[in-house]
């Protein structure tokens, strides 16, 4: 039998971020993943001989003041990221709208749009970043999200008056505030904020929390990042970290159950080859794949489970293409949408992210891999039906032949994945992922403070507030880790439950 002071279930952000801030407050943790690779729906596969990302291809705080950046530079870790501009490319009917890193740029790129009502438009990114600039400092440290310690308390004192602008807008969907300022029927500001609102918070303009979307719509202009030879890499990093702090990992370690033990008040975590007793689990899991690790499930994991019975599943396409077939050298990304008029769903819309041509590690030829995903609805409780998942795969390869018909014109090898895929590989029940959508009300500031399961037991990942990115997941799983470290030094039994003597 093993012990540790505290077990983390799941290598996915949310398991990293927690198991590197307990490992980096000195405790003894032991990570299980269920995979041979880290990162989860954030984590760089092979297939036959080329390298994919698996979902997420954009990423939020790798510049040199975000949360990533820092800590890479904190553990002298090298990563090699391109910061793009533009940051993404809008195909749809009506044209090509480039969006630039700078919020500027963009609005000066929108006001010479023909018809443009510019007045307006510069009426409501003077709104967008006020609430951005309110807001978005937050995930750039833990100790900002709640529940606030006294250090957390003083910044968001210090900061009181800027949160003057967010007030009004609470509970109010961003479509509601596109109305008041004018700028609801000028398409591309619309289709962009839609586009946006469905990537980042899972829904679309008009049913999306207005303080959310506006926030998040400033991931374009926040050095949105691509990770040269891919996110798998700063996973990859976070296991080398890990393991210099003399945390164990146990990679391709499946955990099959998780047991109270009464009289030790200590949990026992079964895994494929591992039985280690601890006073504290994270589970970087879905609510329900947490319940199915446990002998009787608790109230307030249905209550959790029944939050992320919303979210939506994902189709992907990961193409190997003709380099001849991309325009760019530099990685890019390209949203393509069939039409605008219609949500932007089951392949009506997909965003494609394509390596950059020195990325030769990406393929054994010359090819550029591309990453295609979509989202996909589920039905509460299964997997969608194959008739109906063949049918968004024809919808994503029909928008890309029409709005990139050179990428559809170059593959040279395709695959592609469903809920299916993603429930197999990352165990997420019925390939649920990307975290509950925001959507306009006030259910979404309810639920900022994670509490425990029952005791020591704890979940991470993007069913929990922040959520829903990967560097949010990763926010998480760090502020749990230092609430743990903080509140084992408050409480004496859990210290010497903790403590190695009594766990060794
Ligand atoms: C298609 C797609 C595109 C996205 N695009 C972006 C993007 O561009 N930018 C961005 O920031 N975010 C993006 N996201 C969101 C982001 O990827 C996720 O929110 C985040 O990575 C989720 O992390 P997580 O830690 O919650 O869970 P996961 O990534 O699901 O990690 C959970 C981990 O736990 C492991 N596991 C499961 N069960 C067990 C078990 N029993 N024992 C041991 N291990 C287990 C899994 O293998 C997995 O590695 C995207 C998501 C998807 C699906």
């Amino acid at each position: 039998m093993e012990h540790a002071q505290a077990v983390v279930i799941g290598a996915g952000f949310g398991g990293l971020g927690a198991s590197l801030g307990l490992a980096e407050s000195g405790w003894r943790v032991r990570l299980f993943e269920a995979l041979r690779y880290p990162g989860g729906c954030a984590s760089t596969f092979t297939k036959g001989q080329d390298r994919f990302e698996t979902g997420a291809t954009l990423f939020a705080g790798l510049g040199s003041d975000g949360l990533f950046g820092r800590w890479l530079q904190q553990h002298h870790q090298k990563l090699q990221v391109t910061f793009p501009d533009p940051v993404v490319e809008l195909r749809r009917a009506e044209g090509s709208l480039l969006v630039d890193a700078s919020r500027d740029a963009f609005i000066a790129r929108l006001c010479a749009i023909p018809g443009a009502p510019s007045h307006q438009i510069h009426r409501w990114f003077a709104l967008q970043s006020k609430v951005a600039d309110a807001l978005w400092p937050v995930l750039a440290d833990p100790d900002r999200l709640l529940p606030l310690d006294a250090r957390g308390i003083r910044w968001h004192l210090s900061r009181l008056p800027r949160y003057g602008v967010v007030l009004p807008l609470v509970g109010r969907s961003l479509g509601d505030v596109m109305r008041s300022h004018g700028i609801h029927d000028f398409e591309p500001l619309r289709t962009w904020l839609n586009a946006t609102c469905q990537i980042t918070i899972q829904c679309s303009a008009d049913q999306a929390d207005a303080v959310m979307a506006l926030a998040t719509a400033d991931y374009f202009f926040r050095d949105a990042g691509h990770v040269h030879g891919g996110i798998g890499h700063l996973a990859q990093r976070m296991l080398t970290v890990l393991d210099e702090l003399g945390a164990e990992v146990s990679m391709a370690d499946p955990v099959g159950a998780l047991t109270w033990l009464p009289d030790e008040r200590l949990w026992l975590v079964t895994s494929r080859r591992h039985e280690v007793k601890t006073p504290i689990v994270v589970a970087n899991l879905l609510p329900s794949a947490l319940a199915g690790l446990l002998d009787s499930p608790t109230a307030s994991l249905d209550k959790l489970a029944r939050r992320v019975a919303h979210s939506w599943g994902a189709c992907m396409l990961y193409l190997a293409v003709d380099p001849q077939a991309v325009q760019r050298v530099d990685a890019h990304h390209l949203e393509l949408i069939d039409d605008t008029t219609t949500p932007l769903d089951q392949g009506n819309h997909i965003f494609c992210s394509i390596s950059a041509i020195d990325e030769v590690e990406r393929c054994a030829d010359d090819s550029r891999t591309i990453t295609v995903s979509t989202h996909i609805p589920l039905p509460a409780g299964r997997l969608p039906e194959r008739s109906f998942v063949e049918e968004v795969q024809a919808n994503m390869w029909r928008t890309l032949r029409r709005r990139a018909p050179e990428l559809a014109a170059g593959v040279r090898r395709k695959w592609q994945a469903s809920p299916r895929t993603w429930q197999r590989f990352t165990r997420r029940p019925h390939g649920r992922v990307g975290g509950p959508p925001r959507h306009a009300g006030l259910g979404a500031y309810l639920t900022m403070v994670n509490k425990p399961i029952e005791p020591g037991l704890w979940l991470v990942g993007d069913s929990i507030f922040p959520g829903q990115s990967t560097l949010a997941t990763w926010l998480g799983g760090r502020k749990l880790a230092g609430r743990l470290a903080r509140d084992t030094k408050r409480s004496p039994r859990l210290l010497a439950a903790t403590q190695d003597d009594t766990c060794s």
